[in-house]
């Protein structure tokens, strides 16, 4: 009886060895014990690689797949682990990001390269090649859509002139009104065109949106418990490989045409950043919350002020 009940699958146990999974560096494989000669300079050493010209002791005839590495890696793609940092993105993001800060380089693909190669992806994932073969920037529905808006937009537009016509006493001269609806038309037509880009390049506008943020999530996370001293260089690695985090599950959904579900994938960059702080879920939920809407009202008032200067321009040179 004793047996069945250790052998019982228990799940409270399963998610601390997880955690404890998470948690811990990669371990690299030890040194070769064995005896090795180069076959690139023919020096003799014991070690997984040469310690003269570099070249790593596996060195093998040609395979299929040593042949198929060989082309990955004149692509930058080959060894530094690039399938194990995608891994390490998805299942453990903060503490990969821990590790790369600490000084463990060779063992994950570096940030930048990764953000071009997931951009990549993500733009044919986003421009056709997906399961409905939906292309937003040659899709005619789109199109017609997007000029429907315009025509509702035209006439409305009408629609409040002749208001405004009739009824006189409203304060407002007819010119005033006009350049309403004239700087009106200007921040409609710029929400647009993000909208529009955040859709066709959401790795690039997250990018954008971290970088906006950056600054500001520094402030609130710059003498965490796990990184007391952080530098913003480092925070901004770390954002890099969020982004490609972010990207990661973009992928995904776009390519199963989950467009909303790749919108919720924003609040996944709640993971990496309290693995890597090493704050409380709300602590971090409330200082990145802080920190967006900080960067909103900023977002505002210039744009506001943006709004202003428009209309005294129109207003002056018309
Ligand atoms: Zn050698």
């Amino acid at each position: 009886m004793p047996r069945v009940m250790e052998k019982r699958f228990n799940l409270k146990e399963k998610i601390a060895e997880f955690r404890a999974w998470q948690e811990r560096p990669r371990e690299v494989a030890a040194n070769s014990q064995e005896e090795h000669e180069c076959l690139n300079c023919h020096d003799h050493y014991t070690g997984n690689y040469c310690p003269r010209c570099g070249q790593a002791a596996t060195t093998d005839r040609f395979s299929m797949k040593v042949a198929a590495e060989n082309f990955a890696d004149a692509y930058g793609m080959g060894e530094r682990g690039m399938f194990r940092t995608i891994r390490d993105l998805i299942l453990r993001p903060g503490y990969l990001i821990l590790d790369y800060l600490h000084g463990m380089r060779a063992s994950y693909f570096a940030p930048f390269k990764l953000f071009f190669l997931l951009t990549a992806i993500s733009l044919l994932v986003t421009h056709g090649i997906n399961i409905k073969g939906q292309n937003p920037s040659a899709d005619e529905d789109m199109q017609s859509v997007v000029q429907k808006v315009e025509e509702k937009r035209a006439t409305e537009g009408a629609n409040t002139v002749e208001m405004d016509a009739s009824t006189v006493d409203d304060g407002l001269t007819e010119e005033e009104n006009q350049l309403g609806e004239r700087v009106k038309s200007i921040f409609y037509n710029t929400v647009d065109a993000i909208a529009r880009f955040q859709e066709r390049f959401s790795s690039i506008f997250m990018l954008l949106m971290l970088m906006l943020l950056s600054g500001y999530l520094f402030l609130f996370f710059r003498h965490s418990p796990n990184i007391p001293d952080l530098r913003y260089a480092e925070f901004f690695i770390a954002l890099l490989y969020i982004t490609n985090m972010y990207t990661i599950y973009t992928i995904v959904f776009d390519f199963f045409c989950l467009n909303k579900l790749s919108v919720l994938s924003i609040f996944l960059t709640l993971i990496p950043l309290k693995q890597m702080s090493g704050y409380s879920w709300w602590r971090t939920t409330l200082k990145t919350a802080i920190a967006t809407i900080s960067m909103f009202i900023l977002l505002i008032v210039l744009l506001v002020l943006a709004l202003l200067v428009i209309g005294l321009l129109v207003k002056k040179f018309g």
